[in-house]
């Protein structure tokens, strides 16, 4: 199944088209893409069979963030081996943990204004959780997640290492720093959910080309790491990290300008497209 934020309204996408869901469940779903979290188990049984809904052709210039207002947002800095290796970080350093302030959240078409010539590429697989949950086994982390979609861990590369305790989150969470997108994805429909291509380009450029199979903690065991401190709440949102070509480590180092277009791409859930002024 894939769902999108169509206009600001819930939305069943298949490759018909796309369907209003408030309407189609006569209101029983919907029409906010936030609220279905809260009823995901109950909606998936729904949407499962809903095989005699009416699609019209998605317009996807209306597409909006899938998951909006996700009342927490976790992100893993250094979870792939060869992007710690580039950002200067020795073998063992373990993954990190931060946020992106949820107000940074934007659809995945955006227009995006640089706030400084310091703003870096990071293309990440979100996952948003189904339920709330404490203490989650990894081997149970899969059934906590109700998708996945394509984010953009935008980068704001100097402020994000100033002070003498450097904090990630807010160089991260300028307005437009979170473009995700273009729809949620359910694990079953991907071709493997451990191991998917994802990269991203700048300009036609292409800058990170790897997979998902490479984090350093996979996306079970994020799901137990995280619900060992904090609970889980519907409709949470993970950043799980990003691969190694990001613009900071290259020589010499390539910031996004005003005109770049940054397009990320992951098998599986297809692409989006960022702009930048
Ligand atoms: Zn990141």
């Amino acid at each position: 199944m894939r769902i999108a934020n169509v206009g600001g309204r819930l939305h069943l996408v298949t490759d018909a088209g796309s369907a209003d869901v408030h309407t189609a469940s006569d209101g029983r779903f919907g029409p906010d893409p936030q609220s279905v979290y809260e009823t995901w188990a109950e909606f998936s049984a729904w949407a499962a069979g809903a095989s005699t809904v009416d699609y019209t052709p998605l317009d996807t210039g209306l597409l909006g963030a899938p998951v909006p207002q996700p009342r927490q947002v976790f992100a893993i800095g250094l979870n792939y081996t060869e992007h710690a290796a580039e950002s200067g970080y020795p073998p063992e350093s373990m993954p990190v943990t931060f946020t992106k302030f949820p107000s940074c959240l934007t659809g995945p078409f955006a227009t995006v204004d640089l706030p400084s010539a310091f703003v870096d590429w990071e293309v990440e697989l979100v996952v948003a959780i189904s339920k709330r949950a404490t203490a989650v086994d990894a081997s149970d982390g899969w059934d906590h997640i109700a998708g996945v979609t394509i984010g953009q861990d935008l980068s704001e590369r100097k402020m994000q290492g100033e002070g003498t305790k450097p904090q990630f989150s807010l160089a991260k969470s300028f307005a437009g720093f979170g473009p995700t997108g273009p729809w949620l994805v359910t694990p079953d429909e991907l071709p493997d959910r451990d191991d998917l291509a994802i990269g991203s380009a700048v300009s036609g450029e292409s800058m990170q080309d790897s997979r998902t199979s490479r984090m350093i903690y996979p996306v079970p065991t994020l799901i137990a790491r995280l619900s060992g401190v904090c609970t889980l709440l519907p409709g949470d949102l993970i950043f799980t990290g990003t691969p190694a070509g990001v613009g900071n480590a290259r020589t010499p180092q390539r910031f996004l300008s005003a005109g770049d277009v940054l397009v990320s791409t992951i098998e599986g859930i297809g692409e989006i497209t960022t702009r930048f002024r």
